[in-house]
C-alpha cells in the first residue's frame, strides 16, 4: 500500500480495435513479464498515471505492441514524494538486509531473463543474444550489489592530535533519480539501482518514452519482491513519460544524485540544471568510440572485432566502434576483410537466430543514417559496403573511407552503423587521431607490442573513461566501473568503487581525551 496517491487516467484509450502483438497468440509470453494490453506507466507503491497514453510500436515490424499510461509532472510529484519517505526507512536498515532485498531482485530476474530479453528486441530492437545479454548485465549487478552490501567499508585514520581519532564514514544520500536511454533500457537502471539501493538510497527511474513497456515489466518484477517483503514502493518508483516529467527531476532539490545516461546534448543541459541546484552528478553520455590498429595488430582478433563492434546493436550502442584508425601500411587489407566480413552479415529480425543486424530504433534514426551517407558522399568519401536503407527501419552497415579524420561528420556522433576507416603514420598519429573527438567514452588498440599497450593506457595514451587493448570499444564488464571523460560526462557507473558516488562522505574527528588543544589562553570557566 502506497502512503501516496496517484491519479489514475481519465483520457480516453486509444481504440480497441487497434491490433496489439499483445494480443497475438504468438507475444503470449509478454503475459509472463505482466505486460496487458494498456499499462499504468507511474509505480509508488501503487500503480496509477494520469499522463498521456502512449503505443510502443515495435521497430522490428512498425507493429503495436501495447500501451503505457504515462505520468504527468503531478504524478512525479507523488512519486518522489514516496520516494523521500522510504529513503528515511532504507537508511536506517542495516546495509545487509538491503543486500537480501537486492538479491531477491536478481533472482527475479534471473527467472524472466528469456521473456525480458525478448521485450527489450521487440521493443528497443536488438538482437536476441543481446537483448538477453542485457538482462544478464543486471542480474550479475545484482549479484555484485549482494555482495557490496557487507563490504561499505570506511576508514579509521590516525589523529595528529593526541587522545584524537578521525573516521571516514559512508552515508546514503537520499533519492537517487535515474534518466536513461532507449538503446539500454534494462542495464543502466539496475547498475544504479541495485548499489545506490544497498548504499540506503531510495531511487525513481524515469526511461526513455520509447521503450516504456520495459520500464513497467522491470518495476512490474521489481515491485513484486519489494510487496513480498513489505517493504515502501517509494525504493523504486517509476515515471514513465518525456522530457517534461524528465526535466521536472532534474530540476528537483528532493533529487540529492541524478544519475542521466542519454546524448551529450540533452546531458549537457541537465548537467547545468543540476549543478546550478548543487545537486550530484553522474552523466554517461555520447560516445565517438576509435579502435586504432597498428602495424604489428593480428588481423584475425582485430577483424571480427571490428565487425561486432560496429554492426552490433545496429551501432546504436553508445561503445559502437564508428571510427577506424588504421596503420597507413595495412589499410587497404584491413578494408578489404572488412568489406567481405560486412558482405556477410545478416539483416534481418533480430528475434530470429543468425541475423546479427535488427532495425535501427526509429524513423528519425534511419533518416540520420540517410543523411550521414550523403554528408559523407558530398565530402567526397567513398562508401566501400552498405549505404542503403534496406526496408523499413533495416538499413545496410556501411564503411566509408577517404574522409578527412577531423572533418565534422566523423568528429560527431550518428547513432547508426556506420563506421569511418582513416589512415594514421605512427602510434603517435593513432593517439592524437584517437582524443581529438570531444567525446570520451571508449577507445581501444590492437598491437603486440608491449611499448604500445603502456604507453596506450598511460596518461599520453588514450584520454577515453574506457581504454582497451586487443577487445573491441563495447567490451567493458560489471567488475570495473564504466563512465566517459570529456564531452560524455563524467562519474562512474556499476563496479569497482562506484558505490561512494551514491553516498555522502562524513570525515569525523572524536576527541576520547580530557583536553580541547582549542584557545589556549583564555579562562572559559
Ligand atoms: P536522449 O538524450 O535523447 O534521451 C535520454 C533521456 O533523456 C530520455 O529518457 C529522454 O526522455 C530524457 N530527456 C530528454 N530531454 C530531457 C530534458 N530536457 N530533461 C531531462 N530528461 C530529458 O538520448 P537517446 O536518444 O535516448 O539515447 C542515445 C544517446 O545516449 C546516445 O548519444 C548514446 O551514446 C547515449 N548513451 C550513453 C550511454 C553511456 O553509458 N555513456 C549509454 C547509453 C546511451
Amino acid at each position: 500500500m502506497s502512503l501516496f496517491k496517484i491519479t489514475k487516467t481519465t483520457k480516453p484509450l486509444v481504440s480497441r480495435c487497434m491490433s496489439m502483438l499483445v494480443n497475438d497468440p504468438s507475444y503470449s509470453w509478454l503475459s509472463e513479464i505482466g505486460i496487458k494490453e494498456v499499462n499504468d506507466g507511474v509505480y509508488n507503491g501503487s500503480w496509477g498515471g494520469s499522463g498521456n497514453v502512449v503505443t510502443s510500436v515495435s521497430p522490428i515490424n512498425e507493429q503495436p505492441i501495447a500501451q503505457v499510461v504515462e505520468g504527468t509532472v503531478e504524478d512525479y510529484k507523488e512519486v518522489v514524494r514516496a520516494s523521500k519517505e522510504a529513503s528515511k526507512q532504507w537508511a536506517m536498515t542495516p546495509a545487509p538486509v538491503r543486500g537480501e532485498f537486492v538479491r531477491q531482485v536478481g533472482e527475479h530476474l534471473r527467472d524472466k531473463l528469456e521473456p525480458l530479453g525478448k521485450l527489450v528486441s521487440l521493443e528497443m530492437g536488438k538482437i536476441l543474444p543481446e537483448g538477453i545479454g542485457e538482462v544478464q548485465e543486471a542480474v550479475d549487478i545484482a549479484d555484485y550489489a549482494t555482495g557490496l552490501s557487507r563490504m561499505l567499508n570506511g576508514k579509521v585514520i590516525p589523529s595528529e592530535r593526541p587522545g584524537h581519532m578521525m573516521l571516514e564514514n559512508w552515508h546514503p544520500l537520499g533519492v537517487i533519480g535515474v534518466i536513461t536511454a532507449f538503446n539500454f533500457p534494462v542495464a543502466p537502471y539496475f547498475w544504479n539501482f541495485t548499489i545506490a539501493n544497498v548504499c540506503g538510497n531510495a531511487c525513481l527511474w524515469k526511461g526513455a518514452p520509447t521503450t516504456p513497456l520495459t520500464g513497467v515489466a522491470c518495476t512490474k518484477l521489481i515491485a513484486d519482491v519489494l510487496e513480498a517483503n513489505k517493504l515502501p514502493g517509494g525504493l523504486s518508483g517509476l515515471i514513465s513519460g518525456g522530457a517534461d516529467v524528465g526535466a521536472a527531476m532534474v530540476e528537483d532539490p528532493t533529487v540529492n544524485l541524478l544519475s542521466f545516461t542519454g546524448s551529450c546534448h540533452i546531458g549537457k543541459q541537465v548537467g547545468a540544471k543540476v549543478q546550478s541546484r548543487m545537486g550530484k552528478l553522474i552523466l554517461e553520455l555520447g560516445g565517438n568510440n576509435a579502435i586504432s590498429v597498428m602495424e604489428d595488430a593480428d588481423l584475425n582478433m582485430l577483424v571480427p572485432a571490428v565487425c561486432f563492434a560496429s554492426v552490433g546493436t545496429a551501432g546504436q550502442r553508445c561503445t559502437t566502434t564508428r571510427r577506424l584508425i588504421v596503420h597507413k601500411n595495412l589499410i587497404d587489407e584491413v578494408v578489404k576483410r572488412l568489406i567481405s566480413a560486412y558482405k556477410q552479415v545478416k539483416i534481418g529480425n533480430p528475434l530470429e537466430k543468425g541475423n546479427l543486424c535488427g532495425p535501427l530504433h526509429t524513423t528519425a534514426a534511419v533518416e540520420a543514417y540517410k543523411e550521414a551517407i550523403s554528408e559523407a558522399a558530398a565530402l567526397g568519401g567513398k562508401i566501400e559496403v552498405g549505404g542503403n536503407v534496406v526496408e523499413g527501419r533495416y538499413v545496410e552497415p556501411t564503411i566509408v573511407t577517404g574522409l578527412p579524420h577531423n572533418s565534422d561528420l566523423v568528429m560527431r556522433e550518428t547513432f547508426a552503423p556506420i563506421l569511418y576507416v582513416v589512415p594514421c603514420e605512427d602510434f603517435e598519429d593513432a593517439v592524437a587521431i584517437n582524443n581529438e573527438v570531444s567525446q570520451g567514452l571508449s577507445s581501444s588498440i590492437f598491437t603486440t607490442k608491449p611499448e604500445y599497450i603502456f604507453r596506450w593506457v598511460g596518461a599520453g595514451g588514450a584520454d577515453s573513461g574506457i581504454c582497451n587493448v586487443n577487445i573491441p570499444t563495447n567490451g567493458a564488464e560489471i567488475g570495473g566501473a564504466f563512465g566517459g571523460e570529456k564531452e560524455t560526462g563524467g562519474g562512474r557507473e556499476s563496479g569497482s568503487d562506484a558505490w561512494k558516488q551514491y553516498c555522502r562522505r562524513a570525515t569525523c574527528t572524536i576527541n576520547y581525551s580530557k583536553d580541547l588543544p582549542l584557545a589556549q589562553g583564555i579562562d572559559f570557566s
